[in-house]
């Protein structure tokens, strides 16, 4: 409720300008937005705590910031993009954090993927600084962040969301809207369980195939053409050879890490467990990856799921 109150205090009035942009998290997926947004023309300022990609940024035309909090004395619009809710929060309330430069009616956006509850938290903690949230988590991967094709799902204020619409179309192609503060992150992560679920599935059933004496490949052709298709089996296949250009045909390198789809379904597990909901498959998605971070797959593509059954005596 009061949550909501406050929502309701911070209604934008009219269109605003976004003269200056700033980013903080420049990793795998933020380096590329951060270049987007250069490419179509918006004043950026950036940080990040490794120097080397502040100055990689830097090369690309834009302003380094020395700590996020002088980013954030200078930006009407900033974006972050950090690998998990410690290092959300940190970013916004630690010492030099961001909201310590916060200006009054600045909007901030968090794309990292992380605890709806956490985003309302930062949403808070943001209206009381007079300035505005949205979480945006995205889809699409660093192949997505690269071409500026991203999938933002955002949450929080819908006068507040429309202003900041246009900056996120420099990233992104679908721009969403969700609801309150938290339900980007809610769409996320419920994509997200799907997406290992269906990954597990395809895996499980292809080597079920294999080691009845058919041919992965024939049998993957089969579900690609009947009911059993999907996103795992047709575009991203986690059976090597296949299609060139996915991680299973380059030994799982690239694509999105399984400690990124580990954390992912962690989330998804708290979120599910503090609202009493059954999620029998998402939990066991999330053991099945918690094992494969043991097995020392961390780094590799989720898809290295397939291996995993094919190697189970
Ligand atoms: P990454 O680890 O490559 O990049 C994170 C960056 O944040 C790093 O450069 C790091 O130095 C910086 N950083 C960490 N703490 C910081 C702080 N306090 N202040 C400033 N900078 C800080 O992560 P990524 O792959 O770019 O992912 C970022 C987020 O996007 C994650 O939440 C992830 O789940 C989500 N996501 C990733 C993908 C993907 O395919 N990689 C896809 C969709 C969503």
């Amino acid at each position: 409720m009061v949550f909501r109150f406050l929502q309701r205090l911070t209604v934008m009035n009219g269109y605003r300008n976004f003269s200056n942009v700033g980013f903080v998290g420049l990793g795998n997926m933020g380096n590329s937005m951060a270049k987007n947004l250069l490419k179509k023309g918006h004043k950026l300022t950036v940080y990040d705590t490794n120097k080397s990609v502040v100055m990689n940024l830097i090369e690309a035309g834009a302003r380094g910031a020395s700590s996020a909090e002088e980013l954030s004395k200078e930006s009407n619009i900033v974006i972050t993009m950090l690998p998990t809710n410690d290092h959300v929060w940190d970013s916004y309330t630690g010492e030099k954090g961001l909201l310590r430069g916060a200006q009054k009616n600045t909007i901030f956006i968090d794309s990292s993927t992380i605890d709806p509850l956490m985003s309302q938290k930062i949403s808070i903690e943001t209206l009381k600084k007079g300035a505005k949230f949205l979480d945006g988590p995205v889809s699409g991967g660093v192949v997505g962040a690269r071409d500026g094709t991203l999938t933002f799902m955002v949450g929080g204020n819908e006068d507040v969301y429309k202003c900041a619409k246009s900056v996120l179309e420099a990233m992104g192609t679908r721009i969403v809207h969700c609801g309150d503060v938290g339900m980007g992150q809610v769409a996320k992560l419920c994509n997200n369980m799907l997406l290992a679920i269906s990954m597990i599935g395809v895996s499980e059933v292809v080597n079920l195939a294999d080691r009845l004496g058919l041919d992965p490949k024939v049998m993957l052709s089969i579900l690609n053409t009947s009911t059993g298709r999907c996103w795992s089996s047709e575009i991203y296949p986690p059976i090597p050879g296949v299609i060139d250009t996915v991680p299973s045909s380059n030994n799982y390198q690239g694509g999105f890490m399984t400690s990124l789809m580990t954390k992912d379904l962690g989330l998804a597990q708290s979120a599910a467990t503090r609202s009493n909901t059954a999620i029998p498959l998402g939990s066991l998605a999330h053991q099945i990856y918690r094992i494969l971070m043991s097995h020392g797959h961390e780094q590799k593509d989720f898809s290295v799921v397939y291996q995993y059954f094919k190697n189970f005596k």
